[in-house]
């Protein structure tokens, strides 16, 4: 039998010998960068920790756990779980990303994986027919699902069935809904990747990322590349990624409950144009998140009426922080145009809808209430 999520999130079937030692309840931290050997050719398992180490071991089970994968892989950052996973590319390739993105993705791609040969088609995918685009030197489909900050909802089962049979991989960045929600591997896809700085952590205070995969040979190929680039999650944070994650199913819960409350309180408000929130029955990636989610997250974007009542609102809140990032406990609203998709061309970034009037919510777990009043007060207080 296997445990669900939310007991996943705190005990791993495979109670560790180190815990059983001194019955620990929270799994220690070796700060330690090497290990001794016991003799020639003998290692307890442990050589090095940029290769392994016993806390991030025990971070890495619980999150491929979590994503129903077989081996997880903790990053320094989110970013560089995707820049490792970007290695397995070479001068020549092809690879399929959504128009909409985080940010930071487009940047690497664009300025990194572009200079060294491999080249891009962005298409959005929760619209366009991925096969009328794949060629053969094709390799791989990239997207975020909901996306980043449009909220284009795309069907994963639908997509792996086309990059199976085409043997391209299928990489989504499962960010926004944490594996609480949504397990992509189940679906089809072949690498997860995660920004473990936003919901898996959720305290905004560490940054890391993971890759996750259930096949042999990926999972071969992005160790190799881990090991020998080196963007390896240190022992301290891998415990704090840890210790947030116990508390995950709790707070993404939580903080989905407000994400609605607001998302609705949002609706009724004449000065906003559009509300994005995949929960909303109107949203039209509504029925595939039924399908393929067990929640609907708690990232939202709206449109007010005007740039200038944009600019104020970011002013006037209070309670709620103007600030970067998101996943976390504190309810954070920003800026996408000139904060996270800065380095998103102009004209890409007016094709997708990210205008100067819309702005984009990290619902957190604070008293729904109190979020409210505080987005009245700066909606309307002179
Ligand atoms: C934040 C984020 C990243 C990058 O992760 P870092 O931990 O900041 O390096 C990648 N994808 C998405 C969807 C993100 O929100």
């Amino acid at each position: 039998m296997e445990y669900q999520a939310a007991t996943k999130c705190l005990h791993l079937k495979e109670r560790e010998n180190v815990e059983k030692a001194f019955g620990a309840i929270s799994f220690p931290i070796y700060q330690t960068a090497t290990f001794a050997h016991r003799g020639v050719g003998e290692s307890t398992g442990y050589d090095y920790s940029r290769l392994k180490n016993p806390t991030r071991d025990q971070l890495e089970r619980t999150v491929a756990a979590l994503e129903k994968g077989t081996d997880a892989i903790g990053f320094s950052s989110g970013m560089a779980a995707i820049g490792a996973v970007m290695e397995l590319f070479h001068p020549g390739d092809h690879v399929i990303i959504d128009a909409d993105l985080y940010g930071g993705s487009v940047r690497l791609f664009k300025n990194i994986n572009v200079k060294n040969g491999i080249s891009f088609t962005r298409i959005d995918l929760s619209r366009q027919d991925v096969s009328d685009y794949i060629t053969d030197k094709t390799r791989a489909v990239f997207l975020e699902t909901p996306t980043n900050p449009m909220m284009h909802v795309t069907d994963i089962q639908k997509l792996a069935e086309i990059t199976r049979n085409k043997g391209i991989l299928l990489i989504v960045d499962n960010t926004f809904l944490s594996p609480y929600f949504q397990n992509p591997l189940e679906l089809g896809a072949d690498i997860v990747v995660h920004s473990g700085t936003k919901y898996l952590n959720g305290h905004n205070d560490a940054i890391a990322g993971f890759t996750v995969v259930r096949d042999e040979e990926l999972k071969e190929r992005l160790r190799f590349v881990y090991k020998t680039t080196g963007a390896c999650l240190a022992p301290f944070d891998s415990w704090l990624i840890l210790r947030g994650i116990k508390t995950l199913a709790l707070r993404v819960e939580k903080a989905q409950e407000n994400a609605f409350r607001i998302a609705k309180w949002l609706k009724e408000q004449k000065k906003v144009t559009k509300v994005l929130y995949p929960g909303l029955e109107e949203h039209p990636g509504y029925e595939i998140m039924k399908k393929q989610c067990r929640g609907f997250g708690s990232m939202l974007s709206f449109e007010v009426e005007s740039e200038e009542l944009a600019k104020s609102i970011l002013n006037k809140v209070k309670l709620i922080q103007f600030a970067e990032s998101l996943g976390g406990v504190e309810t954070l609203i920003t800026y996408p145009a000139i904060q996270t998709h800065a380095d998103v061309p102009k004209e890409e970034r007016l094709e997708n809808g990210i205008t100067s009037r819309l702005l984009r919510m990290s619902v957190g777990i604070e008293d729904a209430g109190d979020l409210i009043m505080d987005l009245e007060q700066a909606f309307y207080s002179e």
